[in-house]
Parts: C-alpha cells; sequence; structure tokens
C-alpha cells in the first residue's frame, strides 16, 4: 500500500455489480460468474495484466501487474462491455488516514484541468473515525485552500471520490458505466438463430445481456448462398465475442430440405415450412448442447412470416420455449441499437439469406396448422432434420 503513487498509474479496479446486489441466496454464484468473465476479459486483452481479483463487500477489486497498468485504456473499453458490471472505476489505494488520503487527492487533481470540484466519499469501514460527509468536508476544505478552487455540488469538473473499504482508502476521479444486466453464463445456455440481418445480432445481444450463454445456428444454401454469406456471419460472432468471449457456431445446410419442399408443398406455405424445419433443427442442436431455449431477432409483424398466427404455427413444431427479446421494437430502434453493438455495418452488406430463396411473392401470413401437417405428410421430416443435424458443422470463434 505504501508504493509510490503514480498519478497516470491507477493499480487497482473497483467493479461495482448491477442487478447482483439483489439476488439473495444466488449472489454469490453470480459474483464468481462475474468475476470469471472479468478476468477472462482481462486474458483476452493480454497475457499477465492481472495480478489478483477479490470480491469484497459488493465489489470486485482488480489488482493489475505493471503490464496491466500499461494497458489500461483498452482494458477500460473492454470492461465497459462486459455484462453485470454497473460501472467501474481504476484507483489508487492508501492507509484510510486524512494525512495520507489527502496527498493523494491533491496529486491527482493538480494534473487535470478543472475550475469546480466536488469530494465524494463513500464508507463502509468502520474503523475510520470520520463521517462520509465530514471527509467530504474536511477533504474538501484542504484542496479549496492549496489549489483555490471552488466545490460545486451538483455538477462539478471533476468528482474526486474516497472509497473506504477494506482496511483502506480508495480513491478516483474517474468512472466508467458498465452495460448493466446479468453476467454471461448465470442464466444458462441458449441456441441463437443467427441470420446475416439486422435483428438477429441485437437479439443475441439483449439475450447475453441477461445472462445467457449462445450457441449459435445459421442456417445457409449452399451452393444457391455464398461462403461470403457465412463469412459475414463470423464477423457478426467476433461483435458478439466482446460479450461472450468464445461463441460456438453451427452451420446447418437447408438445401436439401429447400428442394424437397420446393417440389412437393404449396409455394404459399414455404415459408412457413422453412422456418418449422429450422427450428426443429435448432430444437435438436439444443438438446445436445444443453440448452434451455430458442433465441430469434422476431418482432411482431415485419415480414410476411411473422405474424402472431404463422409464429404460431411455427413454435407448434417444437416444445423448447423461443425467446424473441425484440418482440416489441420498432425496426428503427433495432437499428439504433445495432449501430451502437457495432453489428450494424457488417449486417447491411449485401447477402443472399436462405429464407429469402425460393421465397414466393405472396406467402402466407396466416398459415393454418392443418395445411402445414397436410404439406409436410408428403415429406419425410424426421428423416431431413436428422440428416440436417448430423452433417452440420461446427466452429469455435474466440475472442
Ligand atoms: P434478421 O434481420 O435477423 O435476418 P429478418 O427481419 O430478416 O431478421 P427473418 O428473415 O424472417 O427476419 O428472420 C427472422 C429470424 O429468424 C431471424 O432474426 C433469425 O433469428 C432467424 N433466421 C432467419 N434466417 C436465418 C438463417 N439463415 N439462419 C439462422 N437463423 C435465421
Ligand atoms: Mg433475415
Amino acid at each position: 500500500m505504501a508504493n509510490k503513487i503514480q498519478p497516470d498509474r491507477p493499480p487497482y479496479i473497483i467493479i461495482h455489480y448491477a442487478e447482483i446486489g439483489v439476488k439473495g441466496k444466488n449472489r454469490s454464484f453470480f459474483e464468481r460468474k462475474l468475476q470469471d468473465n472479468v478476468k477472462r476479459t482481462l486474458r483476452s486483452v493480454g497475457p499477465g495484466l492481472l495480478e489478483q481479483s477479490r470480491r469484497i463487500q459488493s465489489r470486485l477489486l482488480v489488482t493489475l501487474t505493471a503490464a496491466g497498468q500499461e494497458r489500461l485504456e483498452e482494458i477500460i473499453v473492454r470492461l465497459q462491455k462486459v455484462f453485470g458490471v454497473a460501472y467501474f472505476a481504476p484507483a489508487w489505494r492508501v492507509e484510510p488516514e486524512l494525512k495520507t488520503i489527502e496527498p493523494l487527492v491533491l496529486q491527482l487533481l493538480r494534473q487535470r484541468d478543472f475550475t469546480t470540484f466536488r469530494i465524494t466519499t463513500r464508507k463502509s469501514e468502520r474503523g475510520f473515525p470520520h463521517s462520509a460527509h465530514l471527509t467530504n468536508e474536511l477533504v474538501g476544505a484542504t484542496v479549496v485552500e492549496q489549489m483555490q478552487k471552488p466545490v460545486k455540488l451538483k455538477g462539478a469538473d471533476v468528482d474526486c471520490r474516497i472509497d473506504l473499504f477494506y482496511q483502506s482508502a480508495f480513491v478516483y476521479c474517474d468512472r466508467y458505466e458498465g452495460p448493466g444486466g446479468l453476467p454471461v453464463g448465470s442464466s444458462g445456455r441458449v441456441t441463437l438463430m443467427l441470420s446475416g440481418g439486422i435483428d438477429s445480432p441485437v437479439a443475441a445481444y439483449y439475450a447475453a445481456k441477461r445472462g445467457v450463454n449462445l450457441v449459435a445456428v445459421h442456417f445457409h444454401s449452399l451452393p444457391y448462398t455464398t461462403e461470403t454469406a457465412i463469412e459475414k456471419i463470423r464477423q457478426l460472432i467476433r461483435v458478439l465475442n466482446d460479450y461472450q468471449p468464445r461463441i460456438k457456431l453451427y452451420l446447418v445446410a437447408l438445401t436439401p430440405i429447400q428442394q424437397e419442399i420446393l417440389v412437393n408443398t404449396d409455394e404459399k406455405l414455404r415459408v412457413v415450412l422453412y422456418r418449422r424445419f429450422m427450428f426443429r433443427i435448432t430444437e435438436e442442436i439444443a438438446r445436445r448442447e444443453g440448452a434451455q431455449a430458442i433465441i430469434t431477432g422476431e418482432s411482431i409483424g415485419q415480414v410476411a412470416s411473422q405474424t402472431i398466427e404463422n409464429m404460431a404455427v411455427i413454435d407448434d413444431c417444437i416444445k423448447l420455449p423461443v425467446l424473441r427479446p425484440l418482440i416489441g421494437f420498432d425496426k428503427n430502434e433495432i437499428i439504433d441499437q445495432a449501430v451502437r453493438i457495432e453489428s450494424y455495418d457488417i449486417s447491411i452488406q449485401p447477402h443472399v439469406d436462405c429464407c429469402t430463396l425460393f421465397v414466393p411473392k405472396h406467402p402466407a401470413t396466416r398459415a393454418r396448422l392443418e395445411d402445414v401437417l397436410a404439406n409436410e405428410r408428403r415429406l419425410s421430416v424426421a428423416e431431413l432434420v436428422e440428416t440436417a443435424v448430423s452433417t452440420a458443422e461446427y466452429e469455435i470463434i474466440d475472442q
């Protein structure tokens, strides 16, 4: 603790959890998940950056190595995408005494350009003799006297924080927002139906935000769709890797099934039939992966297949719950979010999706289940599904 302070190299990062604090009995489970994810995030920036991480009094206290301190900027960028993090702050640590806290506060403030300031103390340390309020006043008075800068309680240029816990005083002036949510992996596993479009990556983001671990499934119609379309899927996964560093991607050929549908069934029902197959295959992959639900990028009424009637007919062929995080979003809201998570520019690259191939001009918007079932009787459904699953390929995409 007595190390010389380097004002540009905070050795610690204090991470505050989002909702985990209220999770009762499961709390330590969530905390450990978050801790694992933070460790993995640091490893993905580079080796040997983390000296230690501890869970202390509703915070995660990360100690950086000298190499970690060097790469703070990159670490900050990554931590801003770790679900479960409410906010975090690179910090310095001194003995919890005014005579050590004040020089550090002055040192940190002296290297900044500002007019007004405030001190905000948070006290979770009984041993410290002063209340948080009095600490603010005492340290504030010292800064006023030494630097001739005025205090401003609302909207100050700098808010210098003193966090008293772990028999220490942690001091910092910069705090960064995390994305909130729950740690990835704390809510189980799901299969994500990932197309090259705008919607499904955004749906994936929201699902991951609530703590699920994603296994991606993409359907292609090679040779009618291109290898470029698959490369685009990989790029989208790399965007999602910021939130979940390791994602398994299944690539499934829908072509043989589409060919069967094309020759044997009513044109109007094709889209619904394709989609029922996609759901069955995804469900089978989910079973093999131990995943408990299917995520899609559908919202109500966006395209012909997305009427409530059609969704009901499609869901009818499987048992797993289908979760649709975007159900109530307008297209422009989805686009805004796609821009924010940086999937948008990839999604708008032109590509041919298997679902848009061989699609009739006027697909049924209200397919009736009995018509669909009658059509499927002309196909060897189980066999087609089995072949598609057993010939599916997968790859792991790592950050
Ligand atoms: P998106 O922009 O996500 O492609 P969309 O508005 O184009 O969505 P559809 O093409 O009807 O809508 O697809 C609805 C959902 O079905 C997608 O969000 C995705 O979850 C899934 N889906 C569509 N095509 C594929 C595919 N080729 N592989 C995997 N899932 C797909
Ligand atoms: Mg699409």
